[in-house]
């Protein structure tokens, strides 16, 4: 049986993640953490019986020992609760669920205690990939994406020579708000925002693939997995969500991985790669679909994405500026404290006002995400 622990079990990718598990029935899994919801969690434990549960906050830790008393789960908190998780003896892969720059140090702990990971929090790669890279590198253990465009071009590069790759072609559904111009998103409601014509995601990630900051957040997020320029990935939008991304290679041929928009094909391919599984769901009837789409992003209004090539570009601290703006931009809006336009205008004011700084130490990162949080604080 293999052995793995997820971080972030109680969301969306964790419970699609402990769906493949649920069907398989050859995993096993030994750590689950949550940052909130104790009443899902104490379900899986239940169900998975994992030897360790971390929850972040230390009072719902508290009420889920009680509630959980009668089975052999450790249950643990804070931060580190979650590294706990990471570093469970047996576990193989590390399944990084969470969301946001958080996972950072989880992700650290676990590639240090020799464990792969299934890679969903991009965030973490995005502030810090010039430090989780070396270390996979070092202690020899993969990264498998998660990431729907990330898993369809590992997929599209399997049996060709790396060094041919010569551009990543990175899709994009162009989320619910392709072809407005900014004018018609001065007013734009949590509720409008939420609404992801293909997926159904977590809210930050859906807020943000509104934005096309989730885009930007994965040009940065290719560039760290596959080692290529940043200005070897084009966006290209592609309003079905059938073409998964695609890979360009020096001959001029393309290959793509396509499918119907489902989560756990990325999930279930890392957890079990290099094998194929079974995997129940609707197929590609193209005698239906017909036609695909194809558009250029539309980079003045959805500028984030712009932002995110200059941050990308430039590496050092700027990427964790633009992350960091953007998660508490983003906690803001969700939470109806600001418009929807602030969030990137906030993106790209902490941008300007930062000094970058080459290749930043861990703490540098955490003290750059502090300084941008203290900026947007005291706006106004
Ligand atoms: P989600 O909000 O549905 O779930 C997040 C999980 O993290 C929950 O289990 C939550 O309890 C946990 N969590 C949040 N804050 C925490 C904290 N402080 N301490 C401990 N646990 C905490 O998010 P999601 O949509 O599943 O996304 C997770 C990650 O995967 C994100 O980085 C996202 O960008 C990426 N991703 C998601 C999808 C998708 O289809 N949902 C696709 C590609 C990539
Ligand atoms: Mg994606």
């Amino acid at each position: 049986m293999k052995k793995i622990a997820i971080l972030g079990s109680t969301g969306s990718i964790g419970t699609q993640t402990l769906e493949v598990v649920r069907r398989n029935k050859d995993i096993e899994v030994l750590g689950l953490s949550a940052g909130s919801n104790i009443l899902l969690l104490e379900k899986q434990i239940r169900e998975f019986k994992p030897k360790i549960a971390a929850v972040w906050e230390e009072e719902k830790a508290r009420e889920l020992r009680v509630r959980a008393a009668d089975t052999d789960v450790r249950i643990v908190s804070g931060m580190e609760g979650l590294i706990s998780v990471s570093r469970i003896a047996d576990v193989e892969i590390l399944v990084t669920a969470i969301v946001g720059m958080i996972g950072i140090r989880p992700t650290i702990e676990a590639i240090q205690a020799g464990k792969d990971i299934a890679l969903a929090n991009k965030e973490t790669l995005v502030t810090a990939g010039h430090i989780i890279m070396p270390l996979a590198r070092e202690k020899n253990i993969s990264i498998f994406p998660v990431d729907s465009e990330h898993s369809a071009i590992f997929q599209s590069l399997q049996g060709n020579e790396k060094k041919t790759l010569k551009k990543i072609l990175l899709t994009a559904s162009g989320g619910p708000f392709r072809g407005k111009k900014q004018e018609e998103l001065l007013d734009i409601r949590v509720e409008d925002a939420l609404k992801h014509p293909n997926w159904s995601m977590g809210q930050k990630i859906t807020i943000d693939s509104s934005t096309m900051v989730n885009k930007g957040l994965e040009v940065m997020e290719a560039k760290w997995l596959f080692d290529v320029d940043i200005d070897e990935i084009q966006v290209v939008i592609q309003p079905q969500s059938i073409i998964h991304s695609m890979v360009e290679y020096a001959d001029g041929a393309v290959m793509a991985q396509l499918g119907t928009p489902d989560m756990k094909l990325p999930i279930q391919y890392a957890l079990y790669y290099p094998e194929r599984k079974y995997l129940p769901g609707e197929r590609l009837d193209f005698w239906r679909i017909k036609r695909l789409d194809f558009e250029e992003p539309d980079m003045d209004t959805f500028y984030a994405l712009s932002l995110a090539y200059k941050a990308g570009r430039a590496g050092g601290t700027l990427p964790t500026v633009f992350n960091a703006a953007n998660e508490l931009a983003v906690r803001k809006f969700l939470n109806r404290e600001i418009k929807y336009l602030e969030i990137t205008e906030i993106i790209e004011d902490c941008m300007r006002a930062h000094k970058n700084r080459k290749n930043p130490t861990l703490e540098e990162i955490l003290d750059a995400e502090a300084a941008v949080y203290e900026r947007i604080e005291s706006r106004r």
